[in-house]
């Protein structure tokens, strides 16, 4: 049924149209809608008011208020009626605007006159953009059906001034994507970049807000939303047996694809005459708004959900898929609210830079950029609705700060910056085929860790003098089936292929805890990180284990082979390993295949109870990595992808040195190799430390090494260990300042 006011919204819409469709003007077109809205709400004023910054409001038309105010009255977020309405995002609608709290007397409009006052906010997908006001002389408070079409005019102000229909004078708005913004995140992988903003998945521009014939935009409607239903459900059977977590979010879509308020709503908005991408729109603004308000995590998980939705619908409805028909810059930034691991591999290292709104440092897409030395800045804020596609963008991975759209000062600052880094990248350049030589004549081996094919090509450009730990999980995590032994073995042999000779410690699966296998069962446990995990698994269930063994050793086709078990926690796990390769070894002679020349295996020592296991541990083990990221998390007691506690606790805390110390001692004396792999290794100044305590192999990012070599070739072993005995003998707690005065200079 079309209610009368159904048909008076249309008939506004209609008329917006109409002024839309003109050939005015940015001032002229501001200055015609006020007037319109103003005649067709029998109103004495309509004004609309723009943001000029980010916190200041500026008049940019008026019909009613006094003329000369337009482009003069300026107030701040917060300041008075309008900027109450622009800093909650909620209308404020009264019959008595000069006693409403909040009201602010504003001389040069003459504003005082007026009563009531409606006032909606203008935005769009939660960024707020501006605030639409209407007032009359007499005192009545705006019907219902009053306030919709004042918001449905504000919502379609807001497409216009994102599509920048109000360039000039009075387009404060369309002049706010073009301001440079800073975002303060946090650092995923470190690193300078430069280049311009490649949009994930650009937001869908609607371009015709109104609806030509509604029975037709109802129908489009219902046609893209039965597209979505379906789609969704193929995702659901997809997913079926998969992850839990996964499961659900796809449960929440399905109810809201089905949800009947929310057609409901839609519809309705049909109905009054918006198209059918610009009513999806208009819930979808409603919808984020009411995220900026929500505190409970699972309300807002779950209207995150509608947003995605919405936006599914939008591109179906559009026809704007990912496929946009933009053009990938030459030096690409990608920008995200979040990305998976297999679809940051399928840009590879042709991105430049990476700023996600979500992610977190553990995240699987942060192990990537990782592998693929690639800056990334995580927790960007709103980064995806202020980049736009061609952005100028400087990542600072090191700071975790994104400059989007920067000015000059911040340019060149920023050009400073990476030259020192170039320029440190050439001297690490210059040592790069030189040994990390201590000044006292120590000899460190330097390896480099990795997890991708993609990898590889850093083992010559880094110097490295191999691959010290290779995470053989992240060919599972990157895939959505289990691999299967021939594609794994043939990737093992690429890889060895790829390094020439040089050593490689492939680490057998390190599943569990963070690293959750999408296509495997996951198991609720209460402490993932010291659950079912790594070795674990692997010898509860053999299955994978086993052919994971077989894959390698048919990989190696005769040549040397390394193998590490992970989170080796007591003296049998490793044995039992240990077994395992002895009877995938005795399978391979029966069936005849090639063994390898020699066959080293070893345990990563992860758990402090390993550094305390029998001495026939440290004998039989061919040899350990110090696996410092699991280690550390496990002395202090302090989860390692928990901000605020991991940095409470220094790598260079005297307890924890001491415990370093004494596990080199151990394999000192039973003459077991030991290397550190963990992130540490990594830090120059960390390194330099472990060096003085005894650790002669590390491995690490392959970017470290030159910065690492570096210090080490500079740096005086036992000068060092000195420096550092006495910080223990005076009882600090960490060697940090110490050792730092000790190397400024050398850095
Ligand atoms: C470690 O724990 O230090 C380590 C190298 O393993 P991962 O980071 O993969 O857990
Ligand atoms: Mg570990």
């Amino acid at each position: 049924m079309v209610t009368k006011q159904e048909t008076d919204s249309r008939k506004l819409l209609g008329r917006l149209r109409e002024v839309m469709a003109e050939d005015s003007g940015g001032q002229t077109r501001l200055d015609q809608i006020t007037q319109l809205i103003a005649d067709e709400m029998h109103s004495d004023v309509c004004s609309i008011y723009l943001f000029r910054d980010e916190d200041t409001l500026e008049l940019c038309a008026t019909q009613g208020l006094n003329p000369e105010a337009v482009h003069e009255t300026r107030m701040r977020l917060g300041e008075g009626l309008v900027g109450s309405v622009a800093r909650k995002g909620t209308i404020v609608n009264t019959d008595d605007a000069p006693n409403t709290r909040g009201f602010r007397y504003m001389p040069e409009t003459g504003e005082e006159a007026y009563s009531s006052f409606l006032g909606v906010p203008v935005q769009r997908l939660g960024e707020m953009l501006g605030v639409l006001v209407v007032q009359s002389k007499d005192a009545r408070t705006y019907s219902e059906d009053e306030v919709y079409a004042t918001e449905v005019v504000a919502m379609v102000l807001a497409e216009m001034t994102e599509l920048g229909a109000f360039v000039g004078e009075g387009a404060a708005l369309s002049a706010r994507h073009q301001q440079p913004v800073l975002f303060q995140g946090s650092t995923g992988q470190e690193g300078a970049s430069r280049g311009h903003v490649w949009l994930h998945e650009p937001r869908v521009v609607v371009t015709n807000p109104f609806a030509d014939d509604p029975e037709r935009e109802l129908d489009r409607l219902h046609e893209a939303v039965e597209e979505l239903r379906v789609g969704v459900d193929k995702m659901l059977s997809r997913a079926k047996g998969g992850d839990k977590e996964h499961l659900q979010v796809l449960e929440a879509y399905r109810m809201f694809a089905n949800s009947k308020g929310w057609m409901r709503r839609m519809e309705e908005d049909i109905a009054r005459g918006l198209s059918a991408e610009a009513a999806v729109e208009k819930e979808q603004t409603a919808a984020s708004s009411r995220m900026g308000q929500v505190t409970d995590a699972y309300l807002r998980e779950r209207l995150h959900d509608l947003d995605d939705l919405s936006n599914r619908l939008l591109r179906i409805l559009t026809g704007q898929g990912t496929e946009t028909g933009a053009e990938m810059p030459a030096d690409p930034i990608l920008v995200a609210r979040n990305i998976g691991p297999a679809e940051l591999l399928d840009y590879g290292r042709s991105l430049k830079g990476i700023v996600l709104e979500e992610g977190s440092v553990g995240s699987h897409a942060a192990i990537i950029a990782r592998a693929l030395a690639i800056p990334l800045v995580i927790h960007a804020k709103r980064v995806t609705s202020e980049a736009l596609n061609g952005d100028f963008v400087l990542v600072d991975g090191d700071q975790g700060v994104v400059h989007l759209r920067p000015d000059d000062t911040v340019i060149s600052a920023f050009r400073d910056k990476m030259a020192m880094q170039a320029q440190a990248q050439e001297r690490y350049a210059s040592i790069r085929d030189k040994p990390a030589v201590t000044l006292d004549g120590s000899q460190i081996e330097l390896h480099m860790n990795a997890g991708l094919m993609a990898d590889l090509p850093s083992l010559d450009g880094s110097g490295a003098e191999g691959v010290g730990l290779f995470r053989t999980e992240l060919q599972f995590l990157v895939r959505n089936k289990l691999p299967k032994r021939a594609e794994l073995s043939e990737l093992y042999a690429r890889v060895m292929d790829a390094a020439h000779g040089k050593r490689v410690v492939f680490r057998t699966l390190d599943i569990g805890s963070d690293k959750v296998l999408p296509y495997m069962k996951p198991n609720d446990e209460p402490n993932p990180a010291m659950g079912w995990r790594a070795i674990r698994v692997g010898l509860d269930k053999p299955g994978v284990m086993r052919m994971q063994l077989q894959a390698l050793l048919r990989a190696a086709q005769g040549r040397p082979l390394t193998v590490m078990f992970p989170f080796v926690a007591q003296m049998e796990e490793y044995a039992a390993a240990r077994r395992e390769m002895d009877k995938a070894i005795e399978r391979e002679r029966i069936l005849g295949h090639p063994l390898p020349e020699t066959l080293e295996l070893g345990a990563m020592l992860e758990t402090p109870s390993l550094a305390y296991a029998p001495d026939k541990f440290f004998e039989d083990v061919g040899f350990l990595s110090i696996g410092g990221n699991d280690l550390k998390q496990f002395f202090f007691a302090a989860d390692r992808e928990n901000e605020r506690v991991r940095k409470r606790y220094d790598t260079l805390n005297v307890s924890f040195l001491s415990f370093l110390e004494r596990i080199v001692e151990r394999c000192k004396a039973t003459h077991t190799p030991l290397s550190f792999c963990g992130e540490d290794a990594g830090r120059p100044v960390e390194a330099a430390c472990f060096a003085a305590i005894g650790l002669r192999t590390m491995s690490m990012r392959p970017a470290s090494v030159g910065p690492v070599k570096s210090i080490l070739r500079r740096t005086d072993l036992s000068e060092l260990r000195g420096i550092i005995h006495e910080a223990r003998a005076r009882g600090d707690q960490t060697v940090r300042p110490v050792v730092l005065e000790y190397l400024r200079g050398k850095l």
